[in-house]
């Protein structure tokens, strides 16, 4: 062979783990000759595409690289002052390196396995206390998706809240950011809310309002006193919404003294970039009697089986995975890795560190007003925190201004009465001062300098609603200030989680496949990361080239015609894309179409949807092989045809196979005149080998935190782009501040135009790294390791539901119902017991009570996948010793698990089984030994006990029950 000049590196063999033998071993242990031998065991005939995907060729990591500094040139590095919600900040490098760019943070999965979670649970526990502490209200939740729709649902729940009581009006102040007021109008709609935005001084309190929205301080930097607003909300029986900027609240009384029910907003300026929209992570906090009414996870304090204190995700019977259309919410996903790195801000700022950088930043603005003053401008507001509102003088006009801002690459904020807008932030240094000064001063204007005028100004803020509260004062927040020390902590909690930097995470339907540290790599660029939402267009080129190219591959790859990037994860795409096909539906004069069928097996976040957009779900049944029941559907189909808005179908199904009569599945549907909406989170299963858009399917959403590579971050962040047919195109969501989305577009579901825009480039890497056949294969050997596990496993266990010809999709159901029934050990003990040999427990109980659902992925090796095999072997003996009478189920090994390193080294041993068997039950586990650092977590402790903030220091130290729930109540 001639010596070859091109393609070096071959991204795909990095990023799927069996190699070509082992493959072709696996392959053997199936009994089958080839990976498409297997597709044609797997994948129905009738779907499978004959058009093999069209995209670029793939390229090395290290072309990759050089492409994505190319586009960072694109962006033009400008300046912004726009405010709005989004500022410049600076993240402190050790939190940069140690979280943002640490696999141990990113990999990790949500914590719903709390003993090999504490880390990440404390991190966020935090977070909530800087939340609660700074708004002046009792308890938050650990996050949402940003403060656009963190105030939709505040709305959605004032409105749960005042039903009965109110009538559906909903005020919104008109000083609130316009893309609030966008999202929030838009959310409202859905549910009949009526949304009237005006002056709330001007604003009276009737019966039929439920509730009021707003902005502290004001969109334009007005801090307006609304202690008589709220008290005339409550004399009407109605409850105030406060959107505040958290920064702010270091210096300006705290919301919750003055009356407010709920605060939100976004933690975006503590230390994470603006990255042209997202991720950031939002707040949410309110009062304590609405705590099981709260949107969104809530992480609480609870005990474990030995009395130490030990965290978990608290009342999770509000969310959807139980309650369904009943939800508080259709959150899931949120922002857990953004919300840990802003609660780290505040861990290594402390509060003396906060009020520098608040304080800094006020009085910089102050000095900016002066100057102004001085340069013959006026500001309108007398009251303010960092965001002037300015009044072009006589001297000048706002075109003016405005030339010399761009001749600076400044930009500014430009209000339609010719007013202009400066927001200032922690990054504003005297340089830039004098550029705003140049800006504004004209050609006739005195020159003058920031450093003299800051000598004639007084230090700090004086204002009317100067915070009288304290700020910050659980001793957390005073620990860790050297880089030393916040380096300790920050590797302390990280050692305490497990990720993918340990051991695979099979979680069924999450799709845990390895994050791509070079498609990584660019989201630290600053020519990426440090761009404002809405800055001209023409100044993200870089940004928009991407955007366009990442909607093509998604197009190609779902076989849609178009792409919104905006939902900002995989319910929020879901939301969006039953809005569109409502749209749809009005568009032709079919108001009556609000049924959306729902097979019982559906993600809860589906019903949730379902309702948020105003639909009435009506639920499809199942049959015995877990395939949509065609009979039923049917018959709710013609039963509902007048008034069929939609299907909701996620495919492969949520039990792991492909369904042979999807096509029927579809059809019957438009025949009764409704449109097919399929739930993408299994599109990992689908890429290359069949197109959503090919089955019949009307519009989807991808999981691009899923199947596109995008870290799980711990519960955050995600992107759900919705992928539509051209019919459905001209409803893509719009934005009020861009020009994206349909001609007839329905209203933005998130606060940003492009969503999270910034880690768009983490899945636009991927694709381009793998290529077509890279992509193709990662998905046929994604098939073929979820089906070789099942074969070796169904030796020991029941597999629940398989195809027609006997192979699973790229997850299945491992089935543990009987050892319950008959042995009272649960799938708990079993998910608990795999820590002990270094596992992270797949899928519990869902989609079906009492199973794990394993979703290998294709990015494990057989090495891997055997060491997962060999655990579940074992665990299978250990209940087989429970079967055989050898030992009680309370006290075998399987319900004691999971075992610290402090419970099996302890002097007193009592336990039936060895220390060895407790935590070196297998050769991986002596080998590479991961510690629970909590024994099993006792649920119900903490959801009676409902602790949402940093507890006092003697609870962390706390080693039995006694102690902990003195301290806890203290
Ligand atoms: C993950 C998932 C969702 C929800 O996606 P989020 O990004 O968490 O909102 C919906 N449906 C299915 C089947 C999923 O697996």
């Amino acid at each position: 062979m001639p010596i070859q000049l091109s393609a070096p590196d071959v991204f795909a063999d990095r990023h799927i783990g069996p190699s070509d033998d082992d493959v072709a071993a696996m392959l053997d242990a199936l009994g089958l000759d080839s990976l498409d031998a297997l597709v044609d065991q797997t994948v129905p005939a009738a779907i499978r595409t004959d058009r093999p995907l069209d995209l670029p060729p793939a390229l090395s990591e290290r072309a990759l690289l050089e492409d994505v500094d190319a586009r960072a040139a694109d962006n033009d590095a400008w300046r912004s002052f726009i405010g709005m919600g989004y500022h410049d900040t600076i993240t402190p490098p050790v939190i940069q390196r140690d979280i943002l760019e640490n696999p141990a943070w990113y990999t990790q999965y949500t914590p719903y396995q709390a003993e090999i979670s504490q880390g990440r649970l404390e991190a966020l526990l935090n977070f909530q206390t800087m939340v609660t502490d700074l708004t002046g209200l009792e308890i938050a939740n650990a996050s949402l998706l940003d403060e656009g729709t963190a105030a939709a649902e505040a709305m959605m729940m004032l409105n749960r809240v005042g039903r009965g009581r109110n009538g559906d009006t909903f005020f919104i102040a008109a000083d609130c950011h316009p893309q609030t007021i966008a999202v929030v109008k838009g959310r409202a709609k859905p549910i009949d809310v009526n949304v009237v935005v005006g002056d709330p001084d001007a604003f009276t309190f009737t019966e039929d309002v439920f509730g009021a929205l707003v902005q502290y301080p004001a969109t334009d930097g007005a801090v307006r006193d609304y202690a008589a607003f709220c008290e005339a909300a409550h004399a009407a029986d109605a409850h105030v919404a406060v959107a505040a900027d958290l920064l702010s609240l270091v210096l300006l009384e705290a919301p919750g003294t003055w009356g407010a029910d709920v605060v939100v907003g976004s933690t975006q300026r503590f230390g994470v970039p603006m990255g042209y929209g997202g991720p950031h992570a939002a707040y949410f906090a309110t009062r304590e009697r609405f705590q099981r009414k709260v949107p969104g996870r809530m992480i609480g304090v609870s005990k474990d089986a030995e009395g130490h204190m030990a965290l978990r995700m608290a009342l999770q019977t509000r969310e959807q995975h139980i309650r369904r259309g009943r939800a508080t919410s259709n959150i899931c996903t949120a922002q857990v890795l953004l919300a840990v790195m802003a609660g780290m801000y505040a861990v290594y700022h402390g509060p003396e560190g906060l009020r520098t950088i608040a304080t800094r930043v006020h009085e910089r603005t102050r000095l900016l007003g002066t100057a102004l003053q001085r340069l013959g401008h006026t500001l309108r507001h007398a009251d303010f925190f960092d965001t002037l509102r300015i009044d072009v003088g006589d001297e000048m006009t706002t075109a003016e201004v405005r030339r010399r801002a761009e001749a600076r690459a400044v930009n500014l904020r430009y209000y339609d009465d010719g007013s202009v807008g400066v927001a200032l932030d922690e990054a504003t240094d005297a340089d830039a001062l004098n550029t705003l000064i140049e800006i504004f001063g004209g050609t006739n204007g005195r020159r003058l300098r920031a450093e003299d005028l800051a000598d004639a100004l007084d230090p700090g803020y004086d204002g009317p609603l100067a915070r009288t509260t304290p700020v910050l004062a659980h001793p957390i927040f005073d620990a860790h200030h050297s880089e030393t020390e916040l380096a300790r902590y920050i590797h302390k909690l990280a050692s305490k989680d497990l990720s993918l930097v340990h051991s695979m995470i099979p979680l069924g339907s999450c799709t845990m496949k390895l994050n791509p540290t070079a498609a990584l790599m660019p989201i630290s660029n600053p020519a990426f990361a440090n761009v404002h939402p809405f800055a001209p267009a023409d100044q993200a080129q870089g940004y928009h080239r991407i955007i366009d190219e990442l909607s093509g591959y998604l197009a190609e790859i779902t076989g849609f015609d178009d792409v919104s990037l905006q939902p900002n994860s995989g319910a929020s795409g879901e939301y969006a894309g039953l809005l569109v096909i409502q749209a749809y539906h009005r568009a032709n004069g079919d108001d009556q179409r609000t049924v959306c069928l729902i097979p019982e097996s559906a993600h809860g976040t589906n019903p949730a949807s379902a309702t948020m957009a105003g639909m009435d779900v009506v639920t499809v049944a199942c049959d015995d092989h877990g395939n949509v029941d065609l009979d039923d559907l049917t018959a709710k189909a013609e039963k509902h045809s007048d008034r069929l808005a939609a299907l909701m179908v996620t495919y492969p199904s949520t039990h792991g196979v492909f369904e042979d009569h999807i096509r029927d599945v579809c059809a019957v549907i438009h025949e009764h005149g409704g449109q097919v909406y399929m739930d993408g989170a299994n599109m990992n299963a689908q890429v290359g080998v069949c197109r959503p858009a090919e089955i019949g399917v009307d519009v989807c959403h991808l999981n691009l935190h899923k199947t596109f590579s995008i870290p799980h971050g711990g519960g955050g962040p995600g992107v759900g782009p919705i992928c539509t047919a051209a019919h459905l195109s001209p409803f893509l969501p719009g934005h009020p501040l861009a020009d994206t989305g349909g001609a007839q577009a329905i209203p933005p579901v998130a606060a940003a135009p492009y969503g999270s825009a910034l880690i768009l480039l983490i899945s636009w890497a991927y694709i381009k790294m793998l290529g077509a056949e890279g992509l193709t294969r990662a998905t046929k050997v994604a098939i073929l390791n979820a089906n070789y596990v099942a074969k070796r496993l169904s030796s020991r266990y029941d597999i629940v539901y398989t195809g027609t010809r006997g192979f699973v999709a790229h997850e299945f159901i491992l089935d543990l119902r009987h050892f319950r029934q008959e042995l009272d050990i649960s799938e708990q003990d079993v998910a608990k017991r795999l820590m002990d040999y270094g596992f992270h427990a797949p899928t519990m109980s869902w989609p079906v009570v009492g199973t794990l659902m394993v979703e290998p992925t294709e990015s494990e090796s057989k090495a891997e996948l055997d060491r997962f095999c060999d655990a579940l072997y074992s665990i299978r003996d250990e209940i087989q010793a429970v079967a055989d009478g050898a030992v009680a189920a309370d006290e075998s090994v399987l319900r004691q698990a999971p075992h610290t390193a402090e419970a099996v080294t302890r002097s007193e041993w009592t336990a039936p089984y060895s220390r060895e068997q407790a935590a070196y039950p297998s050769a991986f586990a002596r080998e590479h030994k991961f510690w629970p650092t909590v024994r099993r977590v006792d649920d119900a402790f903490g959801d009676r006990n409902l602790v949402c903030s940093c507890p006092p220091i003697e609870a962390y130290a706390a080693d039995d029950e006694e102690t902990l729930t003195a301290a806890l109540d203290a």
